[in-house]
């Protein structure tokens, strides 16, 4: 054995282990198993579903075996996380945890094993494989809003607006309600459309703005759309965080557009798979503070 075997087999030992939940899946398998199948976990990650979930659970874990492949995943770890930070000044944690979203969408989706690039939307943000896109992002409709002014001088305030969205595998069945169900879409960046028919429906059903443009997402084949309509979904801005189940860039389709005129590839892998059930959007602005008060 010479002495690259050897590092080989050093660097081998060190990686992280994940391991894949694979419920038993029939007509009696319940939600609480059935929104676990197939996600890829790290061993360690506290946040793991420990096992049975309930009494008689059929469901177990099954290893995902080190290979070279393993060590690639790390590199392309690093990579994105560095960018996260460099590029998107991220916390160390932060670009760390998205970095690590990215490689296991690869381990759960047969067909991002082998795509150079691919968009991941995880309820909080949309990001790119490579780390170079980064962009607030949520699905769906709100479960709570709160507005907090805090006054930072005599004359300007901040409101910070704390919208909570919940992506539970329940609310992904809801038409017009929840998040776009988890799973694997495509999207062709040229096959984009302007809002403005949208927005005519827009003024009658009272929804908020979609923004300049919409990108069309085409479910796989291998998505359960959970029944719901299977080409009702796109990427969208918007000026208030919400939609029927859609993308939306709160305001950000601008820069998707740009960043979509600086890639090459023409058919984009877009995953989604939710980092958590609940998430906390904030948005923060400064207002002065007579445009809210006007002094008479
Ligand atoms: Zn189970």
């Amino acid at each position: 054995m010479d002495l690259e075997q050897i590092k080989q087999i050093l660097e081998r030992i060190s990686l992280p282990h994940y391991t894949k939940f694979i419920a038993e899946r029939n007509g009696k398998t319940c939600d609480s198993c059935r929104c676990y199948h197939e996600k890829v976990f790290r061993k360690d990650d506290p946040r793991r579903p420990t096992l049975p979930i309930h009494p008689n659970c059929r469901c177990k874990y099954q290893d995902i075996p080190i290979t070279l492949r393993s060590a690639e995943l790390q590199k392309e770890k690093q990579h994105a996380a560095a960018v996260f930070t460099s590029r998107h000044r991220l916390s160390e944690n932060l670009a760390e945890e998205l970095a690590e979203q990215i490689i296991i969408a690869r381990m759960e989706n047969r067909k991002l094993e082998s795509e150079d690039l691919f968009l991941l939307f995880n309820g909080r943000y949309l990001l790119s494989s490579d780390g170079e896109l980064l962009l607030d992002a949520v699905a769906g409709q709100p479960v709570d809003k709160k507005i907090n002014i805090e006054r930072i001088s005599s004359n300007l305030q901040r409101e910070v607006d704390t919208i909570t969205f919940d992506y539970s595998y329940k609310r992904q069945g809801i038409e017009n309600v929840g998040g776009l169900p988890h799973g694997l879409y495509t999207m062709d960046r040229k096959e984009s459309g302007s809002i403005v028919n949208f927005n005519i429906k827009k003024h009658i059903t009272g929804m908020p703005s979609w923004g300049n443009f919409h990108w069309r997402l085409h479910p796989d084949d291998a998505t359960d759309m959970r029944g719901r309509k299977k080409d009702s979904f796109t990427v969208h801005g918007g000026t208030e965080p919400a939609s029927g189940g859609c993308i939306d860039l709160t305001g950000q389709d601008m820069d998707f557009k740009k960043y979509l005129c600086s890639i090459t590839k023409a058919t984009l892998c877009v995953y989604v798979r939710y980092c958590s059930e609940k998430v906390i959007f904030t948005k923060q602005q400064l207002v002065p503070i007579d445009a809210i008060f006007p002094a008479y």
